[in-house]
Protein backbone atom coordinates (compact mmCIF):
# COMPACT_ATOMS: atom_id res chain seq x y z
CA UNK A 1 0.00 0.00 0.00
CA UNK A 2 1.59 3.15 -0.82
CA UNK A 3 0.72 6.10 1.40
CA UNK A 4 -1.23 9.57 -0.12
CA UNK A 5 2.20 11.37 0.65
CA UNK A 6 4.29 9.34 -1.80
CA UNK A 7 1.97 8.61 -4.51
CA UNK A 8 1.23 12.85 -5.12
CA UNK A 9 5.01 12.87 -5.07
CA UNK A 10 4.93 10.60 -7.99
CA UNK A 11 1.94 12.15 -9.31
CA UNK A 12 3.53 15.25 -9.41
CA UNK A 13 6.92 13.77 -10.87
CA UNK A 14 5.30 12.26 -13.66
CA UNK A 15 3.04 15.55 -14.22
CA UNK A 16 6.47 17.66 -14.36
CA UNK A 17 8.01 14.88 -16.65
CA UNK A 18 4.80 15.06 -18.96
CA UNK A 19 5.38 19.28 -18.96
CA UNK A 20 8.59 19.05 -20.02
CA UNK A 21 8.17 16.42 -22.50
CA UNK A 22 5.24 16.25 -24.46
CA UNK A 23 4.67 12.67 -25.76
CA UNK A 24 6.84 10.41 -23.97
CA UNK A 25 5.77 7.05 -23.00
CA UNK A 26 5.55 5.26 -19.48
CA UNK A 27 8.67 3.61 -19.88
CA UNK A 28 10.38 6.68 -20.46
CA UNK A 29 8.95 8.24 -17.55
CA UNK A 30 9.93 5.10 -15.36
CA UNK A 31 13.49 5.91 -16.15
CA UNK A 32 13.49 9.73 -15.30
CA UNK A 33 11.45 9.44 -12.23
CA UNK A 34 13.34 6.35 -11.37
CA UNK A 35 10.56 3.90 -10.13
CA UNK A 36 9.35 0.76 -11.56
CA UNK A 37 7.19 0.55 -14.47
CA UNK A 38 4.61 -0.81 -13.36
CA UNK A 39 4.11 2.12 -10.06
CA UNK A 40 4.47 4.26 -13.40
CA UNK A 41 1.74 2.58 -15.36
CA UNK A 42 -0.64 2.49 -12.21
CA UNK A 43 0.28 6.46 -11.54
CA UNK A 44 -0.59 7.33 -15.44
CA UNK A 45 -3.92 5.20 -15.36
CA UNK A 46 -4.78 7.29 -12.25
CA UNK A 47 -3.83 11.05 -13.92
CA UNK A 48 -5.81 9.42 -16.95
CA UNK A 49 -8.78 9.23 -14.75
CA UNK A 50 -8.48 12.27 -13.06
CA UNK A 51 -8.18 13.84 -16.67
CA UNK A 52 -4.81 15.36 -15.95
CA UNK A 53 -3.32 12.72 -19.01
CA UNK A 54 -4.14 11.35 -22.08
CA UNK A 55 -2.42 8.83 -24.56
CA UNK A 56 -1.60 10.87 -27.60
CA UNK A 57 -0.17 7.66 -29.73
CA UNK A 58 2.15 5.37 -30.16
CA UNK A 59 5.68 6.40 -30.16
CA UNK A 60 7.44 7.36 -33.20
CA UNK A 61 10.47 5.50 -32.52
CA UNK A 62 11.35 1.81 -31.59
CA UNK A 63 10.98 -1.84 -33.18
CA UNK A 64 8.04 -4.15 -32.99
CA UNK A 65 4.84 -2.79 -31.23
CA UNK A 66 5.22 0.35 -30.29
CA UNK A 67 4.37 2.05 -26.95
CA UNK A 68 1.85 4.62 -25.88
CA UNK A 69 2.71 7.72 -25.11
CA UNK A 70 1.20 10.44 -22.76
CA UNK A 71 0.73 14.30 -22.42
CA UNK A 72 -1.27 16.60 -20.22
CA UNK A 73 -4.56 16.88 -20.79
CA UNK A 74 -4.98 20.62 -22.25
CA UNK A 75 -5.94 23.06 -19.96
CA UNK A 76 -6.37 20.67 -17.13
CA UNK A 77 -4.23 23.32 -15.34
CA UNK A 78 -2.80 26.16 -15.53
CA UNK A 79 0.23 28.69 -13.61
CA UNK A 80 0.29 32.49 -13.20
CA UNK A 81 3.97 34.11 -15.14
CA UNK A 82 4.96 37.14 -14.21
CA UNK A 83 7.57 39.23 -16.10
CA UNK A 84 8.71 42.47 -14.28
CA UNK A 85 11.20 44.33 -15.85
CA UNK A 86 12.29 48.60 -15.30
CA UNK A 87 8.75 49.40 -17.24
CA UNK A 88 6.56 46.46 -16.77
CA UNK A 89 5.05 44.31 -14.81
CA UNK A 90 3.26 41.86 -17.43
CA UNK A 91 1.08 38.72 -15.60
CA UNK A 92 -0.07 35.73 -17.67
CA UNK A 93 -2.11 33.21 -16.91
CA UNK A 94 -0.50 30.17 -19.03
CA UNK A 95 -1.83 26.72 -19.59
CA UNK A 96 0.38 23.64 -19.46
CA UNK A 97 1.24 23.53 -23.11
CA UNK A 98 2.52 27.51 -22.74
CA UNK A 99 -0.15 29.09 -24.19
CA UNK A 100 -1.56 32.62 -22.82
CA UNK A 101 -5.11 32.07 -21.81
CA UNK A 102 -5.11 35.93 -19.98
CA UNK A 103 -3.36 38.73 -19.45
CA UNK A 104 -2.98 42.24 -17.34
CA UNK A 105 -0.41 44.86 -16.46
CA UNK A 106 0.54 45.87 -12.93
CA UNK A 107 2.33 49.51 -12.23
CA UNK A 108 5.01 48.38 -9.78
CA UNK A 109 5.39 51.60 -8.55
CA UNK A 110 7.57 51.45 -5.36
CA UNK A 111 9.80 49.01 -4.22
CA UNK A 112 8.66 45.49 -1.97
CA UNK A 113 6.61 47.71 0.92
CA UNK A 114 3.56 45.81 1.56
CA UNK A 115 0.94 48.04 0.26
CA UNK A 116 2.49 47.04 -3.43
CA UNK A 117 2.70 43.32 -2.98
CA UNK A 118 -1.20 43.65 -1.85
CA UNK A 119 -2.19 45.52 -4.97
CA UNK A 120 -0.14 43.27 -7.03
CA UNK A 121 -1.76 40.33 -5.23
CA UNK A 122 -4.82 42.22 -6.33
CA UNK A 123 -4.14 42.30 -9.85
CA UNK A 124 -3.21 38.78 -10.00
CA UNK A 125 -6.65 37.88 -7.99
CA UNK A 126 -8.22 39.87 -10.43
CA UNK A 127 -6.83 38.11 -13.84
CA UNK A 128 -7.62 34.91 -12.13
CA UNK A 129 -11.27 36.19 -11.65
CA UNK A 130 -11.87 37.33 -15.00
CA UNK A 131 -10.19 34.15 -16.68
CA UNK A 132 -13.69 32.47 -14.94
CA UNK A 133 -11.06 29.60 -14.02
CA UNK A 134 -11.06 27.74 -11.29
CA UNK A 135 -8.12 28.93 -9.13
CA UNK A 136 -8.14 25.40 -7.60
CA UNK A 137 -6.09 24.37 -10.74
CA UNK A 138 -3.58 27.16 -10.71
CA UNK A 139 -0.44 25.60 -9.22
CA UNK A 140 1.49 28.55 -8.70
CA UNK A 141 3.06 31.71 -9.80
CA UNK A 142 6.61 32.21 -11.13
CA UNK A 143 8.06 35.49 -11.55
CA UNK A 144 10.79 36.81 -13.59
CA UNK A 145 12.74 39.83 -11.85
CA UNK A 146 15.27 41.43 -14.06
CA UNK A 147 18.20 43.40 -12.33
CA UNK A 148 20.70 41.76 -10.02
CA UNK A 149 18.92 38.54 -8.14
CA UNK A 150 19.72 36.43 -5.37
CA UNK A 151 17.74 33.38 -6.05
CA UNK A 152 18.96 31.68 -2.80
CA UNK A 153 17.07 34.23 -0.87
CA UNK A 154 14.75 35.35 -3.41
CA UNK A 155 15.95 38.95 -2.92
CA UNK A 156 16.59 41.56 -5.76
CA UNK A 157 18.71 44.78 -6.04
CA UNK A 158 18.63 47.55 -8.45
CA UNK A 159 15.39 48.67 -10.64
CA UNK A 160 13.31 49.57 -6.93
CA UNK A 161 14.60 46.03 -5.40
CA UNK A 162 11.30 44.74 -5.73
CA UNK A 163 11.91 41.98 -3.60
CA UNK A 164 13.60 42.05 -0.16
CA UNK A 165 13.92 39.45 2.07
CA UNK A 166 10.28 37.30 2.85
CA UNK A 167 8.94 38.85 -0.18
CA UNK A 168 7.82 35.58 -1.94
CA UNK A 169 6.55 34.57 1.38
CA UNK A 170 4.41 37.24 1.69
CA UNK A 171 2.66 36.97 -1.89
CA UNK A 172 2.46 33.17 -1.05
CA UNK A 173 0.47 33.89 1.93
CA UNK A 174 -1.71 36.17 0.24
CA UNK A 175 -2.20 34.83 -3.33
CA UNK A 176 -2.48 31.06 -1.12
CA UNK A 177 -0.41 29.94 -4.29
CA UNK A 178 3.08 28.63 -3.85
CA UNK A 179 5.52 31.71 -5.19
CA UNK A 180 8.59 31.25 -7.05
CA UNK A 181 11.02 34.39 -8.26
CA UNK A 182 14.27 33.90 -10.48
CA UNK A 183 16.04 36.23 -13.02
CA UNK A 184 14.71 37.27 -16.29
CA UNK A 185 17.94 35.52 -17.85
CA UNK A 186 18.39 32.14 -16.12
CA UNK A 187 14.38 32.14 -16.69
CA UNK A 188 14.77 32.54 -20.14
CA UNK A 189 18.15 30.04 -20.66
CA UNK A 190 15.76 27.69 -18.81
CA UNK A 191 12.50 28.29 -21.53
CA UNK A 192 15.01 27.74 -24.54
CA UNK A 193 16.93 24.53 -22.97
CA UNK A 194 13.61 22.84 -22.53
CA UNK A 195 11.43 24.44 -24.83
CA UNK A 196 14.05 26.21 -27.51
CA UNK A 197 16.75 25.66 -29.75
CA UNK A 198 18.92 25.05 -26.84
CA UNK A 199 17.27 21.32 -26.22
CA UNK A 200 20.12 18.56 -25.71
CA UNK A 201 22.98 21.48 -26.16
CA UNK A 202 24.50 20.98 -22.26
CA UNK A 203 26.97 23.93 -22.75
CA UNK A 204 25.18 26.88 -24.06
CA UNK A 205 25.23 30.66 -23.46
CA UNK A 206 21.80 32.12 -23.74
CA UNK A 207 22.27 36.21 -24.14
CA UNK A 208 18.92 38.07 -23.36
CA UNK A 209 18.82 41.26 -25.42
CA UNK A 210 16.33 43.22 -23.89
CA UNK A 211 16.65 46.36 -22.03
CA UNK A 212 19.46 45.32 -20.50
CA UNK A 213 21.70 42.30 -21.59
CA UNK A 214 21.13 39.32 -19.62
CA UNK A 215 23.15 36.08 -19.87
CA UNK A 216 21.74 32.69 -18.78
CA UNK A 217 24.08 30.09 -18.59
CA UNK A 218 23.51 26.23 -19.36
CA UNK A 219 26.70 23.95 -18.04
CA UNK A 220 26.50 20.42 -17.80
CA UNK A 221 23.03 20.35 -18.51
CA UNK A 222 21.89 22.88 -16.23
CA UNK A 223 21.28 26.31 -14.46
CA UNK A 224 24.19 27.55 -13.46
CA UNK A 225 23.49 30.26 -11.04
CA UNK A 226 26.66 30.31 -9.15
CA UNK A 227 27.14 31.12 -5.64
CA UNK A 228 23.81 33.12 -4.49
CA UNK A 229 22.33 33.19 -7.84
CA UNK A 230 24.27 36.12 -9.31
CA UNK A 231 25.96 34.63 -12.00
CA UNK A 232 25.37 36.30 -15.39
CA UNK A 233 25.42 39.70 -14.96
CA UNK A 234 27.04 39.84 -17.94
CA UNK A 235 25.69 43.73 -18.39
CA UNK A 236 27.72 45.19 -15.71
CA UNK A 237 30.94 43.28 -17.05
CA UNK A 238 33.93 46.31 -17.01
CA UNK A 239 35.03 46.69 -20.72
CA UNK A 240 34.88 50.80 -21.28
CA UNK A 241 36.60 53.77 -19.69
CA UNK A 242 34.03 55.89 -20.23
CA UNK A 243 33.33 57.63 -17.43
CA UNK A 244 29.41 57.19 -18.38
CA UNK A 245 27.27 56.12 -14.87
CA UNK A 246 25.36 52.20 -15.07
CA UNK A 247 22.30 51.56 -13.35
CA UNK A 248 24.49 49.41 -11.03
CA UNK A 249 26.40 52.67 -9.40
CA UNK A 250 29.61 51.63 -11.47
CA UNK A 251 30.89 53.77 -15.08
CA UNK A 252 32.45 52.15 -17.50
CA UNK A 253 29.86 48.46 -17.84
CA UNK A 254 28.58 46.72 -21.01
CA UNK A 255 25.35 48.46 -20.24
CA UNK A 256 26.24 51.84 -20.84
CA UNK A 257 27.65 51.55 -24.29
CA UNK A 258 25.12 48.25 -25.78
CA UNK A 259 22.17 47.99 -24.01
CA UNK A 260 18.34 48.45 -26.26
CA UNK A 261 17.95 51.88 -24.29
CA UNK A 262 21.34 52.86 -24.88
CA UNK A 263 20.69 52.16 -28.37
CA UNK A 264 17.23 54.04 -28.46
CA UNK A 265 18.96 56.99 -26.99
CA UNK A 266 22.26 57.05 -30.00
CA UNK A 267 19.77 56.87 -32.00
CA UNK A 268 17.37 60.29 -30.82
CA UNK A 269 20.77 61.80 -30.59
CA UNK A 270 21.94 60.90 -33.58
CA UNK A 271 18.42 61.78 -35.50
CA UNK A 272 18.37 65.25 -33.64
CA UNK A 273 21.94 65.80 -34.75
CA UNK A 274 21.10 65.16 -38.40
CA UNK A 275 21.44 61.39 -39.46
CA UNK A 276 19.03 60.71 -41.89
CA UNK A 277 16.59 57.63 -40.68
CA UNK A 278 13.16 56.63 -41.47
CA UNK A 279 12.43 56.99 -37.98
CA UNK A 280 11.07 60.64 -38.03
CA UNK A 281 12.46 63.63 -35.81
CA UNK A 282 9.87 63.03 -32.77
CA UNK A 283 11.55 59.56 -31.84
CA UNK A 284 11.25 58.99 -28.59
CA UNK A 285 12.84 56.56 -26.15
CA UNK A 286 10.22 57.52 -23.38
CA UNK A 287 7.99 54.88 -24.23
CA UNK A 288 10.50 52.12 -24.59
CA UNK A 289 8.13 49.63 -25.78
CA UNK A 290 6.89 52.01 -28.98
CA UNK A 291 10.20 52.73 -29.15
CA UNK A 292 11.80 49.66 -29.52
CA UNK A 293 9.23 48.45 -32.41
CA UNK A 294 10.10 51.10 -34.26
CA UNK A 295 13.31 50.19 -34.00
CA UNK A 296 12.44 46.72 -35.28
CA UNK A 297 10.44 48.09 -38.22
CA UNK A 298 13.25 50.48 -39.07
CA UNK A 299 15.93 47.91 -39.04
CA UNK A 300 14.05 45.08 -41.48
CA UNK A 301 13.32 47.62 -43.79
CA UNK A 302 17.13 48.22 -44.45
CA UNK A 303 17.47 51.57 -42.04
CA UNK A 304 21.13 52.42 -43.15
CA UNK A 305 21.47 54.58 -39.48
CA UNK A 306 19.64 51.89 -37.55
CA UNK A 307 21.38 48.94 -38.75
CA UNK A 308 25.09 50.44 -38.30
CA UNK A 309 24.23 51.52 -34.80
CA UNK A 310 22.64 48.00 -34.33
CA UNK A 311 26.49 46.64 -35.39
CA UNK A 312 28.04 48.74 -33.38
CA UNK A 313 26.35 47.92 -29.80
CA UNK A 314 26.18 44.33 -31.49
CA UNK A 315 30.35 44.52 -31.92
CA UNK A 316 30.58 45.32 -28.33
CA UNK A 317 28.26 42.79 -26.93
CA UNK A 318 30.84 40.31 -29.20
CA UNK A 319 33.82 41.86 -26.60
CA UNK A 320 32.09 40.24 -23.79
CA UNK A 321 30.81 37.17 -25.48
CA UNK A 322 34.42 36.50 -26.77
CA UNK A 323 35.72 36.57 -23.14
CA UNK A 324 32.24 33.84 -22.60
CA UNK A 325 33.85 31.71 -24.65
CA UNK A 326 37.70 31.61 -23.13
CA UNK A 327 36.45 31.33 -19.92
CA UNK A 328 34.04 28.87 -20.71
CA UNK A 329 34.02 27.16 -23.84
CA UNK A 330 30.43 26.72 -24.82
CA UNK A 331 29.19 24.61 -27.82
CA UNK A 332 26.23 27.34 -28.10
CA UNK A 333 25.15 30.70 -28.10
CA UNK A 334 21.72 31.45 -28.45
CA UNK A 335 20.23 35.59 -28.92
CA UNK A 336 16.84 35.72 -27.27
CA UNK A 337 14.71 38.18 -25.74
CA UNK A 338 12.96 40.55 -27.06
CA UNK A 339 15.96 41.91 -29.28
CA UNK A 340 16.15 38.81 -31.51
CA UNK A 341 13.41 39.75 -33.39
CA UNK A 342 16.48 41.84 -34.90
CA UNK A 343 18.42 38.94 -34.42
CA UNK A 344 20.27 38.55 -37.46
CA UNK A 345 21.65 41.91 -37.45
CA UNK A 346 23.05 41.53 -33.88
CA UNK A 347 24.64 38.21 -35.21
CA UNK A 348 26.90 39.24 -37.83
CA UNK A 349 28.42 42.06 -35.49
CA UNK A 350 28.54 39.63 -32.86
CA UNK A 351 30.25 36.71 -34.86
CA UNK A 352 32.98 39.58 -36.18
CA UNK A 353 34.29 40.51 -32.96
CA UNK A 354 34.31 36.85 -32.13
CA UNK A 355 36.66 36.23 -35.44
CA UNK A 356 38.07 39.28 -34.29
CA UNK A 357 39.29 38.49 -30.42
CA UNK A 358 38.98 35.19 -29.84
CA UNK A 359 41.51 32.50 -30.43
CA UNK A 360 40.99 30.50 -33.41
CA UNK A 361 40.91 26.84 -32.34
CA UNK A 362 38.55 28.00 -29.49
CA UNK A 363 36.32 29.48 -31.01
CA UNK A 364 35.81 28.01 -34.45
CA UNK A 365 33.44 25.34 -32.72
CA UNK A 366 31.08 27.45 -31.50
CA UNK A 367 27.92 28.21 -33.05
CA UNK A 368 25.78 31.20 -32.81
CA UNK A 369 21.60 31.22 -32.75
CA UNK A 370 18.84 33.67 -33.29
CA UNK A 371 16.07 32.28 -31.03
CA UNK A 372 12.71 31.69 -32.07
CA UNK A 373 10.64 32.63 -28.76
CA UNK A 374 11.24 36.42 -28.79
CA UNK A 375 9.08 37.64 -25.73
CA UNK A 376 7.35 34.38 -24.99
CA UNK A 377 11.06 32.85 -23.45
CA UNK A 378 10.18 35.07 -20.65
CA UNK A 379 7.35 34.02 -19.97
CA UNK A 380 7.54 30.37 -20.72
CA UNK A 381 10.60 30.60 -18.39
CA UNK A 382 8.56 32.11 -15.14
CA UNK A 383 6.14 29.56 -16.15
CA UNK A 384 8.55 26.65 -16.40
CA UNK A 385 9.65 27.68 -13.07
CA UNK A 386 6.71 26.47 -10.84
CA UNK A 387 6.72 23.38 -12.79
CA UNK A 388 10.42 22.62 -12.42
CA UNK A 389 9.72 23.38 -8.15
CA UNK A 390 6.46 20.71 -9.07
CA UNK A 391 8.02 18.07 -7.14
CA UNK A 392 9.37 19.63 -4.25
CA UNK A 393 6.67 21.68 -3.27
CA UNK A 394 4.00 20.75 -1.01
CA UNK A 395 0.99 21.56 -1.98
CA UNK A 396 -0.87 21.27 1.83
CA UNK A 397 -1.20 24.23 2.74
CA UNK A 398 -2.57 25.89 -0.14
CA UNK A 399 -6.13 25.19 -1.40
CA UNK A 400 -4.96 23.63 -4.84
CA UNK A 401 -7.00 20.45 -5.28
CA UNK A 402 -5.55 19.91 -8.57
CA UNK A 403 -4.33 16.20 -7.59
CA UNK A 404 -5.87 13.98 -5.38
CA UNK A 405 -3.70 12.07 -2.96
CA UNK A 406 -5.77 9.06 -1.92
CA UNK A 407 -3.76 5.73 -0.95
CA UNK A 408 -3.29 3.17 -4.05
CA UNK A 409 -1.72 -0.65 -3.94
CA UNK A 410 1.43 -1.03 -4.60
ZN1 LIG B 1 26.66 48.27 -14.36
Amino acid sequence: MLGGNKKLIYKKAVLKQLYFNAGISCAEISQRINRSIPLTTRILDELKNEKLVLEVGPGSTGLGRKPKTYALQENSFFVVSVVTDQFNTRIYLVSNQNKKVAEAQFEWTTGNGEETLVLFSQRVEELISDSEIDKSIILGVGIAVSGAFDSTNALSFLFQGKFERGGSQFLSRQLQLPVFIDSISSLVALAEFKFGKVAGHHNTMVLNLSWDIGLGMIMNGEIFRGHKGYAGEFSHLPLFDNNKLCTCGKTGCLDTEASVLILMEKIREGIQSGRNSILSNDFDPSDPERAFELIVHAALHGDQFVIELIAEAGYQIGRGVAILIHLLNPELIILSGKGSAIGKFWITSIQYAINRLCIPAIAEDVRMEVSQMNYNAEIIGAAALVMEKIDSTSFDQYPIKLIKPTPIHA
